[in-house]
């Protein structure tokens, strides 16, 4: 995983592990003023209202670097905060990095992790404004915080909901959580037997769902352009059924899904298949998918289906209806929140 040469943390400093973590870091916003160099950034949103959101990674919880390239890391820190900015409809403009690090790392391998961030930062426009940098006794930590804007009162909430409503999600689910599911499977193998290869070419989807998800700017853009607004709007990260709920929760709502209209891709179906797990299930209860959840007036759903990477798989129904999984087969069950919990 790290390259062959090994430079010492302790032979920079903090300080001068700052500097060369940050030495080649441009802006590219206006509204960037100062950026990482002095006690804080300043930023100027020019009357445009601030969102701001942060996310904490700790090594052991929220990844395992035996099968997480830690550029990939860094990639998918940054991703995962600036999904929570499209879940506001807010364009993202800035972020802060903080890391917890200890001397297990080198020098190589952090510069391994902030080539990823730098690229999510190149890909979705975003300066690196700042962090902290601090040591840890044990596992990697990684805090980022992502700022980002949107026109006064335009940003969408998960209250709004309402009865009658189309039920939307971006892309397709469960494929993150299967890509969890096989490579803990190979990661056990190769414990019992580390002789053994992975054999993960088949998988290619999605491991890289798990890997390397991406926040659905281009959603945001379309319905900005489409002038659709939706009534409530929340990004996946725990799987849908959790997310659902607190959108039903939030707007005093309930809903109905078919099961039959969530989106999976091929792939995913496959490597439930192959691990003998409901490509349905893990849509509803895998997590980390980091796709768009929103609702929309139905006069709006002439534009929405336009986009092919927009599903309608559901209507928001009155709150003593409850949130209903509709079967093809028949039977409705209710939604549960089986969400991915950090604490079990
Ligand atoms: P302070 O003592 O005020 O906390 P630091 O020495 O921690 O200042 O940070 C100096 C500058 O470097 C600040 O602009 C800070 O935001 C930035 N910075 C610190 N750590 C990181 C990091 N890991 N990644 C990016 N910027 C960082
Ligand atoms: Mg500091």
């Amino acid at each position: 995983m790290e390259s062959q040469q090994r430079t010492e943390i302790a032979s920079l400093g903090e300080f001068g592990l700052i500097d060369h973590l940050t030495r080649n870091n441009e802006t590219l916003n206006a509204g960037t003023l100062l950026s990482v160099g002095d006690d804080a950034a300043v930023i100027d949103h020019f009357g445009k209202q601030t969102v701001i959101t942060t996310d904490l990674l700790l090594e052991g919880i929220h990844f395992d670097l035996a099968y997480t390239p830690l550029k990939h890391l860094g990639y998918k820190a940054v991703a995962v905060n600036l999904s929570d900015l499209c879940a506001m409809m807010a364009t993202p403009t800035q972020i802060t990095i903080s890391i917890g690090i200890s001397n297990r790392f080198s020098v190589e391998a952090l510069d391994e992790l902030y080539e990823g961030i730098y690229a999510a930062c190149h890909r979705y426009e975003v300066d690196l404004v700042g962090g902290d940098t601090s040591t840890s006794l044990k596992g990697l930590v990684i805090s980022v915080t992502a700022i980002g804007e949107v026109l006064t009162d335009q940003f969408i909430t998960r209250s709004g909901a309402k009865e009658h409503d189309l039920i939307c999600v971006s892309g397709d689910l469960g494929g993150a959580f299967l890509g969890l599911q096989l490579l803990e499977r190979e990661k056990r193998i190769f414990e019992e037997n580390p002789g053994v290869q992975p054999e993960l070419s088949q998988h290619v989807y999605p491991i890289g769902r798990l890997l390397k998800p991406e926040p659905r700017t281009d959603i945001v853009a379309f319905l900005q352009e489409q002038k659709i607004v939706p009534s409530s709007m929340i990004d996946i990260s725990d799987g849908l059924s959790s997310e659902l709920l607190h959108i039903c929760k939030k707007s005093g709502v309930g809903c109905v899904v078919y099961d039959d209209k969530i989106p999976i891709h091929p792939e995913s179906k496959a490597a439930a298949d192959e691990l003998n797990l409901s490509a349905i299930t893990c849509a509803l209860s895998g997590g980390e998918d980091y796709e768009l959840l929103f609702t929309i007036g139905q006069a709006d759903y002439e534009k929405v289906i336009t986009n092919p990477a927009i599903t309608v798989i559901g209507y928001i129904t009155p709150a003593e209806q409850r949130a209903l999984l509709q079967t093809k087969a028949g039977p409705t069950h209710p939604l549960t929140a089986q969400g991915w919990n950090a604490f079990q």
